[in-house]
């Protein structure tokens, strides 16, 4: 059985007739089972945003929280590395302006303070509903990878350790996790884990009709899921 505070997320955003998790509202999920979601706060006025950056430490980076607002970049409503409080407070009010502009009439529900995560080996983790098969997981690495090379692994929900081992080693560009030519190895335990537990997740939640942690930053040692969306 899950959790009662998974299926109250799944609540909230059908109350509020939308067919998307906002960004904390998924990295919750995520938290829910276990996996690595970056330190973040939702801030409904400027000195709220002040208080949450000071919890989670700068750097830190601001997002926009808007109903009519699923791609947050597009609207001018992501701003990143901000160092000091006198530019949180500038980037507060600079996402609204932005916003504003590119989307009149977006609703504002918040403004998400959340930790920097450092660079690292970007993957994605996603997943698509199947008519036929159910929910599918998918994954690569970041950027050209996924969008030009179409080098990702796919099982079909539930998977085992064994499943998330192999779909990690048979992407073609599995050596750059290994840490080819100099670059950092990556944590590949963690890979696994964040793997087998978003089958859970998806097994778990029949809301879930595609998901997409992108990116998710590894390191030598832990990792961060840096974006994820959620479509219902
Ligand atoms: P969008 O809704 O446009 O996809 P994202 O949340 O993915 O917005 O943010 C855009 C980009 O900003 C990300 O792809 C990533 O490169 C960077 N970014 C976002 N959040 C963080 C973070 N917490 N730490 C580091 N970089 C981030
Ligand atoms: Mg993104």
């Amino acid at each position: 059985m899950r959790d009662e505070a998974v299926t109250k997320i799944f609540e909230t955003a059908k109350a509020e007739g939308r067919d998307f998790l906002f960004e904390h509202e998924a990295k919750a999920l995520c938290g829910h089972y276990g996996m690595p979601i970056t330190a973040i706060a939702v801030a409904t006025t400027e000195e709220e945003a002040v208080k949450s950056a000071e919890k989670i430490g700068y750097p830190i980076v601001l997002k926009i929280v808007s109903p009519q607002v699923l791609h947050k970049s597009d609207a001018g409503g992501v701003l990143i590395n901000i160092k000091d409080e006198k530019a949180l407070r500038e980037g507060y009010n600079q996402i609204l302006k932005n916003v504003k502009a590119h989307v009149p009439d977006a609703e504002i529900t918040g403004i998400l303070v959340q930790e920097m995560a450092p660079n690292g080996t970007e993957v994605i983790i996603g997943s698509t509903n199947d008519p036929t098969f159910g929910p599918t997981i998918m994954f690569g690495l970041g950027g050209i990878f996924v969008e030009i090379l179409k080098d990702v692994s796919f099982r079909i929900v539930p998977i085992t350790k064994t499943d998330a081992e192999e779909m990690v080693k048979e992407i073609k560009a599995y050596k750059i996790l290994e840490g080819a030519r100099g670059m950092p190895k990556a944590d590949q335990e963690t890979i696994v884990n964040t793997i087998l537990a978003t089958s859970k997740m998806l097994e778990e939640c029949p809301e879930i009709k595609e998901l997409d942690m992108n990116p998710v930053l590894v390191y030598e040692k832990g990792a961060r899921i840096v974006d994820a969306r959620v479509i219902l």
